[in-house]
Formats: C-alpha cells, sequence, structure tokens
C-alpha cells in the first residue's frame, strides 16, 4: 500500500488524479480484453479524460448504457452480457466500470455474475460513487422499484479516484455525494465532521481519501452488514422512504443524498429524543444540513406510505423499524428500534424545521 491509496478487502482504493496507478495495474495484470462500461454522460465527459490519461484504453471495446436509476435492471444487465459475449469476452477479461453509482453498481453485478466471475475494476466519476458506492463491495440492480434488490457481495479487484472527473458533473449532483460526507463525519469522525460542514462541496482528493477512509474502516470490520455496517444507515431508514414516495410521486424528484439529507435530520431529533444527543449537537446538524440541502415540503397523510416503505426496506426483520442513532457528533449507535408514533413525531419535527 502506498501513501496514495487505502487498503480495502483484499485490494487497494488509489486516490490519484494522473490515472498512473491504473495504468500500472493493466501492464501487471495481462487480460485477455479490456471492456469499458460507461453511460452517455460518462461516454461523453468522463472516457476522453480515462483514455487520455491511460493511452492503452484507446480502442478497448465501449459498453454504453442509458443513464440513470430507472436503467439499473437486469434488462440492461442482459445488454451488458450480450455485449460482452460479442466482443469474445472469456474468464480473463477485466470490466472497467466508468461512472456514477449506476454503472458502478450494475457493471459489478454483471461481472460479478458473467461466466461465474470475472474481475472488475472500478472508476467512479461522481462524489456519491467516490466517497460510498467504491468501497464495500455491493454490486446489484433493482427489480420492481425496490432499489439493489438482486445482487452480491463482490470485491473489485481495484478502485481509481480522480478528482477531475468531478468537474463535468452537475452541482446538484455534487452536493448529493456530499450528503455521505457528513454522514461518514457524523458517525465516526467528528473532527472531520467539523472541517467538511465549513468547507461545503469544495472538497480535494484528501478529503475524499479521508471519507472514504471512514467507510473503508468500518467496511473491513464488518464486511456482510451484521452489526457495525449499520451504522452507515444512519439517515437512511427514513430518507430511504422519503426517496422512494418522491421517486413515485414527484415530477423532480429528490436525489440520494437529498431524501437522506431529511432523513437525517428526523434522524437526529429521534437521536435526540431517545440516544442522548445533546440539544447543541441537534441544532448544528440541522443548520449544517439546511445550508446545503433544499427543503422537503409532505404532508402528514403520507406518513402511513412512509412507514409502510420503512417497513419494506430489505434491512429490515419483521415489522420492527430499526435505526442506526448518534449518540453525539462522531459516535453511533446500531439495532434501535423506534415505534412508528415516534417515528411520525420526527416527521412532524422536520416539517416544524423548516416552517
Ligand atoms: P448516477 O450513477 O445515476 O450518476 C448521476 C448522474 O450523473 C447520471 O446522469 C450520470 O450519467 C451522471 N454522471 C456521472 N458521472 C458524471 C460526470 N463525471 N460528469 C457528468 N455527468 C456524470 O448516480 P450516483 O449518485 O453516482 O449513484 C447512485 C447509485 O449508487 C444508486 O443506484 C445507489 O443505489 C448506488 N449506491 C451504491 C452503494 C454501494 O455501496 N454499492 C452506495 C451508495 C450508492
Amino acid at each position: 500500500m502506498s501513501n496514495n491509496s487505502i487498503a480495502s478487502i483484499g485490494y487497494e482504493v488509489f486516490f490519484d488524479n494522473t490515472l498512473a496507478a491504473l495504468d500500472n495495474f493493466l501492464q501487471t495484470h495481462h487480460y485477455s480484453s479490456v471492456f469499458i462500461l460507461t453511460d452517455r454522460n460518462t461516454s461523453a465527459h468522463c472516457l476522453p479524460v480515462l483514455q487520455a490519461a491511460v493511452s492503452s484504453l484507446w480502442g478497448c471495446d465501449i459498453i454504453e448504457v442509458d443513464p440513470g436509476e430507472e436503467n439499473k435492471n437486469i434488462d440492461f444487465c442482459v445488454g451488458i452480457w450480450k455485449m460482452m459475449l460479442d466482443f469474445g469476452a472469456d474468464r480473463q477479461s477485466l470490466l472497467i466500470n466508468l461512472g456514477g453509482g449506476v454503472v458502478t453498481d450494475m457493471g459489478g453485478f454483471a461481472a460479478s455474475t458473467f461466466k461465474r466471475g470475472i474481475d472488475f475494476v472500478q472508476v467512479p466519476t461522481t462524489l456519491l460513487s467516490q466517497v460510498d458506492a467504491s468501497v464495500g463491495g455491493k454490486t446489484g440492480v433493482d427489480m420492481d422499484h425496490v432499489k439493489n434488490i438482486i445482487g452480491t457481495f463482490t470485491q473489485p479487484k481495484a478502485v481509481f479516484i480522480a478528482t477531475q472527473f468531478l468537474e463535468t458533473l452537475a452541482n446538484r449532483q455534487l452536493v448529493s455525494g456530499f450528503a455521505e460526507v457528513i454522514k461518514h463525519g457524523l458517525i465516526a469522525d467528528r473532527a472531520f465532521y467539523e472541517s467538511v460542514k465549513v468547507k461545503g462541496v469544495a472538497m480535494d482528493l484528501e478529503d475524499i481519501k479521508h471519507s472514504v477512509a471512514i467507510k473503508n474502516n468500518v467496511v473491513t470490520q464488518d464486511p456482510h452488514e451484521k452489526g457495525l455496517r449499520k451504522i452507515l444507515n444512519f439517515g437512511h431508514t427514513i430518507g430511504h422512504a422519503i426517496e422512494g414516495y418522491s421517486l413515485t410521486h414527484d415530477n423532480d424528484p429528490l436525489l440520494h443524498g437529498e431524501a437522506i439529507a431529511v432523513g437525517m435530520i428526523c434522524e437526529a431529533y429521534l437521536a435526540r429524543r431517545l440516544n442522548g444527543l445533546g440539544e447543541a449537537a441537534l441544532a448544528d446538524i440541522i443548520h449544517t444540513f439546511r445550508q446545503y440541502f433544499p427543503d422537503y415540503r409532505y404532508e402528514t397523510g403520507i406518513y402511513g406510505q412512509l412507514i409502510t416503505l420503512m417497513k419494506n426496506d430489505k434491512k429490515n426483520a419483521g415489522d420492527r423499524i430499526g435505526f442506526a442513532l448518534l449518540n453525539d457528533i462522531g459516535a453511533c449507535d446500531v439495532d434501535v428500534f423506534v415505534a412508528e408514533d415516534v417515528i411520525k413525531e420526527s416527521l412532524d419535527f422536520y416539517r416544524e424545521v423548516i416552517g
């Protein structure tokens, strides 16, 4: 491991704007063929950057999917598998996933199942995929609007993170990824939270590395989410329900990070009410999220739907709704079960906060 990389579960995550580590990886691994999975946007904006940095990737076969979560499904996976077959992929082939979390999740899944599994590497191109989806080994696709319901735990052979990809990313997407950066500080590293809450999205490669290191520290201790890894779900129990609701009801639905920002305010309220989080800490968290994220307005009439969505979350067992709740900034507990009426209280609290 060098000082520009982090060791994860059997592979390294490289932080390197020159992408020399990827060049080196390709030279030292002798793959029979190399394919690059992109979506339309990363074909246009990221592929030229990648090929300019790693000249051996000129002339590779490109597999392009349509962008967006609605295309992260088994039909597009079948398309990927067929193209790999057409291009003559064998078990010594490599798939490079160049894109946001949709491409890295679906490409990881396609590679982990093609011919019982071929090697893949991740080149994440959104802030969200760099700080979150790039480590942990979760791959998958959605089915019938249920997110990531089909998938595997498969580690990539390496991850290559470079900030120049972020230059073409829409600001809204950048801010969305920032929610996960803030979350990493809140659950495990107070000093990092204090630093990024002031800096905002203008983060450098070191900040991104620090954020990845926090997640990596958690997932390497608990790869299959038996305990500790659940702290990464802070804000996500309510956030996922809000995201699911928004996706099916709003013309311009919330992005993932925008929804979990709402979820983190609600769950910080629960943490104050039930888990010892201080009043000042709650106020600080609310201020931070409201500084960067738009308010989301909803009526009490949707609470029933939100609770149903929470109960259907695949992370829950039975009817009980479990939470990861802070006990302080930088410290988080898991498996705190909360009664429905208290969850509704937290939804009321958010509505009062935004006025
Ligand atoms: P995304 O992949 O849909 O990317 C967002 C948009 O930005 C897309 O339109 C994409 O084409 C475009 N884009 C990507 N890179 C770009 C660039 N450099 N310049 C311009 N446009 C660019 O979404 P996302 O937010 O990156 O990822 C969300 C997905 O990640 C979800 O499916 C979620 O389930 C998954 N995820 C997985 C994990 C995991 O542990 N595996 C963790 C978090 C999220």
